[in-house]
């Protein structure tokens, strides 16, 4: 059957598929299309009514073909079929009266000018209703528009929909929220909400069905979640308590600088979790230069005080040395136990990583063996290489949210007692994105930052406006002349290239232009333009009047290691003091003299790859620039992005802003995009408070019924959801 095929092709397979493929919107019959919004090339569903509809014959080439015209009572769009004989079109033409109103589907033509669909697919409202009544509800009920694709237009689902759903009496489906959870909240049943959300008599009804489901969804999630941490909090830990921190309180007092607020606020609930007999699971965030490093320190020292070891895990061998030198610094003498003139109290920090040499690592082992070492750092090869610990109390995992399934179960192996984690992230997760996903992590936030951090002003430039182009080159002659270095960003490498982005946003889904009640804005994309590329941009900059006799030096991830060191020594020196490269400096790249960066193509970047490029300007204590400049119009959600960029270089805010310009389904990744049986409704930012609310009944349920003998349902539809593959995703963290 051609449905059951293309409905397969949608990734509907099941009853339970269709049932949970939900419209993405609703039509309503008395509300059209703005016919003149739609772009040519797009997949369009238009609501529109019909004015003409003529059967014509074509001498010329012997066919017949169909001319409609359908209009938003504005704008016209043009509908033609074509066929053979006449006869095939006399069906449609008998359907296409003027005056009805109908739902179109197709690809967005052009012809001589005029916005045209070739054989479109419709449905005109309310003609296949058995008598009147039926067909006079028919016509004022909402339309529902279902993410289709071109093969399987919206009605075909939606019929398809009704065929299965039709039949159901309450005990064909089982319900997810439990009854008495449901009458609390005054919920409609699952069957219920299923019939409101895919055959709405009014909008009423599939805002209710649409809400119930919201719920349902966070109830599963944050169910499965609470499991999760009632199961770790049966775990075991073995209790460090801060009585008599002897090195905590050593280091603080040969700490060169003054805690923030936050640093001791953290480090107070931390030091609390490491004395409890659970173990502590915390996210730590903080935006890059929060100062997390002492925090993890100072917590690793009440381990060792408290006679335990402690691990730091990095994400590479290089920063894992990087590391261990600033821990050393850090500790000093106290970091030199066993040592002439080390502290009495003192302890030791041992490095393993795999490429150092076997003599290195066999102490390195041994210390870690013994117990000599309190602090072991290293990559997270560390555990799973089965280094023997004598007494692991805390696992640090630097700079990565993302700890997977097999360092957790690696640490759950190693013996009763599961060690205290702390996971540090500079990547700034939002709240409401931290209680959805990260549900049975606690987490802390560094707000603070340590003083003395130059500000960076930031400005949207637009592209096509030479004469601000000409005033952001002559500012970067300006910081040049001051002896200071410029960075120009670019998204491609030369001319033909694909861009070099590291976070390119994802593409949007068929784009339906409708009378929509629920329509998203579109990505926004600008228009194709070619983007900058690092090798035009440079020779342009070398033409500009404004920056004659400046070298200028260019960067990019295609060029040899030797090329790259003597670019940036370049660079750094003041040699070549305008550097014009892709977004390759995002990472590790500290230059304090560099106080200005120009990013070309800006809204090709997502936000927070532009807060972090923006972050290797400003280390200095010289003020800073960032101008973005871009080719984003006003409106556009390319626009909104740099323009909250421009509002702010708080890291936290910005990532809230960018959750809530993109849409649900780039938010938690690929994991739950448009898939089976994902969060298909929810929203972490604008179902924060449902989330929440979710939350404390999770629990409440969780407590009173761990196992959820009463719940099945609730059950059933957890296993089903963490069948997909969805371990993984909860163990980010
Ligand atoms: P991150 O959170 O990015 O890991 P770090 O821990 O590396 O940040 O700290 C960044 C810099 O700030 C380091 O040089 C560190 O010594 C310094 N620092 C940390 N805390 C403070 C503070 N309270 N006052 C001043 N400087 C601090
Ligand atoms: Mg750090």
């Amino acid at each position: 059957m051609r449905t059951a095929g293309g409905l397969g092709r949608l990734g509907l397979e099941t009853v339970e598929d269709l049932l949970r493929h939900y419209p993405r919107r609703y039509g309503s019959p008395g509300e059209m299309t703005e016919i003149g919004r739609l772009v040519p090339g797009e997949h369009v569903t238009v609501m529109a009514q019909v004015r003409t509809a003529q059967v014509r014959t074509m001498r010329s080439r012997g066919g017949a073909m169909l001319e409609a015209v359908v209009t938003d009572g504005r704008d016209t769009l043009q509908l033609t079929f074509f066929a053979k004989r006449a006869g095939v079109l006399r069906m449609h033409e008998s359907k296409l009266v003027p005056g009805r109103a109908g739902l179109f589907t197709g690809t967005v033509g052009e012809y001589r000018g005029r916005r045209q669909l070739t054989h479109p697919d419709y449905i005109i409202v309310g003609v296949d209703a058995a008598d009147q009544d039926e067909a006079m509800l028919e016509a004022s009920r909402p339309i529902p528009i279902y993410p289709a694709a071109a093969s399987v237009p919206t009605w075909r689902i939606g019929r398809s929909v009704r065929t299965v759903l039709d039949p159901l009496v309450e005990e064909d489906v089982p319900d997810p929220v439990p009854e008495e959870i449901r009458k609390e909240r005054g919920l409609p049943t699952l069957l219920e909400a299923l019939r409101a959300v895919h055959v709405p008599d009014d909008p009423e009804d599939w805002r209710r069905g649409r809400d119930r489901m919201r719920f349902e969804e966070a109830l599963v999630l944050q169910t499965a979640l609470a499991r999760r941490r009632a199961a770790r909090e049966a775990l075991a830990a073995v209790p460090r308590p801060r009585a008599g921190g002897r090195l905590v309180d050593a280091l603080d007092a040969r700490l060169p600088f003054p805690l923030t607020g936050s640093q001791r606020e953290v480090g107070a609930t931390i030091a609390q979790d490491l004395a409890a007999a659970t173990p502590m699971l915390r996210l730590l965030q903080g935006d890059v230069g929060a100062g997390k490093t002492v925090v993890a320190l100072r917590a690793m020292l009440q381990v060792v005080d408290a006679g335990g070891q402690a691990a730091l895990l990095a994400p590479t061998e290089v920063l894992a040395a990087q590391h261990l030198r600033t821990l050393e610094q850090l500790l000093g003498p106290l970091g030199h136990g066993g040592m002439l003139g080390g502290a009495d109290t003192a302890t030791r920090v041992a490095l393993l990583t795999g490429s150092q040499g076997s003599k290195a690592r066999r102490v390195a082992l041994a210390e870690a063996a013994s117990g000599a070492a309190g602090i072991v750092v290293g990559t997270h090869a560390l555990l799973s290489e089965g280094v023997q610990f004598a007494d692991l109390g805390l696992v640090v995992v630097d700079e990565q949210h993302r700890f997977g399934v097999e360092q957790r179960d690696a640490l759950r192996a190693r013996g009763a007692h599961p060690p205290h984690m702390l996971v540090m992230t500079a990547t700034p997760i939002p709240r409401t994105v931290a209680m959805t996903v990260f549900g049975d992590l606690e987490t802390s936030l560094l707000t603070e930052k340590p003083a003395h951090r130059a500000e960076i002003a930031t400005h949207v430039v637009p592209a096509d406006n030479e004469a601000w182009l000409a005033r952001a080159w002559a500012r970067v002659r300006e910081e040049v002349d001051q002896g200071r270095r410029v960075y120009v960003v670019c998204p491609r490498i030369d001319a033909d290239d694909a861009p070099e982005e590291a976070d390119a946003l994802a593409g949007a889904p068929e784009s339906d232009a409708g009378g929509a009640l629920e329509l998203d804005d579109g990505a926004g994309e600008a228009p194709k333009a070619p983007l900058a590329s690092v090798s035009e941009t440079a020779v342009m900059l070398g033409e500009r009047p404004e920056l004659a006799g400046v070298r200028i030096g260019v960067m990019h991830g295609r060029l040899a290691p030797e090329s790259k060191d003597a670019a940036m020594a370049a660079f750094a020196s003041g040699e070549a003091p305008v550097l014009v490269s892709t977004t390759v400096i995002e990472v590790g790249v500290d230059v304090p003299d560099a106080t200005m960066m120009v990013v070309l193509d800006a809204e090709r970047f997502g936000i927070s790859q532009l807060h972090q490029l923006r972050g290797r300007v400003g280390r200095g204590s010289l003020p800073s620039v960032c101008l973005l400049v871009s080719r984003a119009e006003e409106g556009t959600v390319g626009k909104e992005r740099l323009d909250a960029l421009a509002a702010t270089t708080d890291g936290f805010e910005l990532a809230e802003k960018d959750l809530e310009l993109r849409r649900e389904g780039d938010v938690l990744g690929a994991a739950q995009s448009g898939g089976r049986n994902s969060l298909r409704l929810l929203r972490v930012v604008r179902d924060a408070a449902l989330i929440d609310e979710a939350r404390a009944v999770a629990r409440r349920i969780v407590d009173a019924d761990p196992e959820l003998h009463e719940a099945p349902a609730l059950a059933a539809a957890i296993d089903s959801w963490l069948g997909e593959d969805r371990e993984e995703f909860l163990e980010r963290g």
